[in-house]
């Protein structure tokens, strides 16, 4: 066989989506597992969304639509953006996407040329860097811990800028960490991107996951701003419709049209039923979410609280999305009664599946090898139970 593409073969597999697939194999194999690997609400999509992708499919909606998206959705996300965000936005700015993950990959394609430097925080969500390299781009990483609470500085920011980067990308609130830049914080980063015409790609899927001030959009900080923002968003976390495969992007025109074209040859559009089903979510407003929150406040401060009360483990409180990322670096070099050795994060996760049926992801899939990640967006009876297994797993290392 002929060698396969080196774009292709510079890429890694998705270690979440690899463990969620694992932890459920698992599952279906009849093994007791806590899966915490995934980031996926345990809601149920709401009945009224179910319903109108019923009512969409009897209606014989069911040919393709146009490759953007069906205008009713378009319109949607322009009205949620101005309600939500205080943004004005045109319908010919935005592009329906299958899932938040595919419009990063439609942007990233868009306006990343061959040896563009990508600027992107650690520890980062798992596909930003391979995405970044499949388009030919080069990730620059800059990194956090524990003790800058996974934050970076303006002054880390425009230090990493080149005359070759062409993007910094900006998770807030921030899978796997957690947290959340304030206005003054976005303020400054404003200033510098604009100061050297770098766009910004943000990610706000996580936008009303959020405990404490809420964050706002960058695009909203100004004209210029608002000009190199590319925002990627979509249903799959506040709306419990991870399966549905429905994101969007909100660009400058020009950048549209590029997804557009890319989009007409590629995947043309998502599902139509799943896009008449993201027009009642978006158009019944917040109160779902807001209900989810409730829960996943009191599901963060058990968790947090709990791995606090693990000695040896370290973790900073998230201040939104629902993971929660400890410091357990200092069971590395440690030994499991079985002989494992525990190098690193990988080590650790694998042997915590193996031996104590936890699925929890490797910080060094972020990035960050000192860490672990645990989504605490399942019930609090597992919440329980995990950390009865960490707990557990944690005190056999010596
Ligand atoms: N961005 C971030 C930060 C995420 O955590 C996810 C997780 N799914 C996505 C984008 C992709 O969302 P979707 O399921 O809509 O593709
Ligand atoms: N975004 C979720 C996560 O980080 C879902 C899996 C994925 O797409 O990475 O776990």
């Amino acid at each position: 066989m002929k060698a396969l593409s080196k774009r292709i073969l510079a890429i890694a597999p998705s270690m979440t989506v690899a463990i969620d697939t694992k932890a459920k194999e698992m599952q279906a194999a009849g093994r007791d597992v806590v899966a915490l690997g995934a980031g996926e609400p345990d809601f149920d999509t709401p009945e009224h969304v179910k319903d109108a992708a019923i009512a969409s499919i009897r209606e014989g909606k069911t040919k393709y639509t146009a490759p953007t998206g069906i205008p009713e959705l378009k319109r949607a996300v322009c009205n949620k953006l101005k309600r939500e965000n205080g943004l004005d936005y045109h319908p010919a700015q935005v592009v329906i996407t299958s899932g938040a993950k595919h419009a990063i990959f439609n942007i990233l394609s868009a306006v990343i040329n061959p040896g563009d430097e990508v600027i992107i925080p650690a520890p980062y969500w798992v596909t930003y860097p391979e995405l970044v390299k499949l388009a030919g781009g080069v990730p620059v990483f800059l990194p956090t811990s524990v003790e800058t609470n996974y934050k970076i500085t303006a002054a880390q920011l425009e230090r990493a800028i080149t005359d070759k980067t062409k993007l910094f990308l900006l998770c807030n609130p921030s899978n796997p960490t957690g947290m959340v830049y304030g206005r003054t914080e976005l303020e400054a980063f404003a200033k510098i991107l604009v100061k050297n015409d770098v766009f910004v790609l943000s990610d706000e899927i996580y936008e009303h996951i959020q405990y404490g001030t809420k964050a706002i959009s960058i695009a909203s900080l100004g004209h210029e701003i608002k000009e190199l923002t590319l925002i990627v968003n979509g249903v799959s976390k506040a709306y419990a419709m991870t399966g549905w495969r429905v994101g969007y992007t909100i660009t400058p025109k020009p950048i549209a049209d590029a997804i557009a074209a890319l989009q007409s040859q590629a995947t043309h559009h998502p599902a139509n039923a799943s896009q008449y089903a993201s027009v009642a979510a978006l158009e019944a407003g917040l109160d779902f979410v807001n209900t989810m929150v409730v829960e996943f406040t009191k599901r963060r401060d058990y968790i947090v609280g709990a791995l606090k009360a693990i000695p040896g483990v370290i973790c900073p409180l998230p201040e939104g999305a629902f993971y929660a990322l400890p410091n357990v670096s200092s069971f590395y070099g440690k030994k499991a009664p079985d002989g494992t050795v525990i190098k690193g994060s990988l080590e650790l996760c694998r042997w915590l599946l193996e031996t104590h049926l936890l699925a929890i992801v490797p910080g060094i899939a972020f990035g960050d090898d000192t860490c672990v990640r645990l989504s605490y967006a399942t019930s609090m009876g597992e919440l329980e139970r995990a950390i009865e297994r960490l707990s557990k797993g944690l005190a056999e290392l010596s």
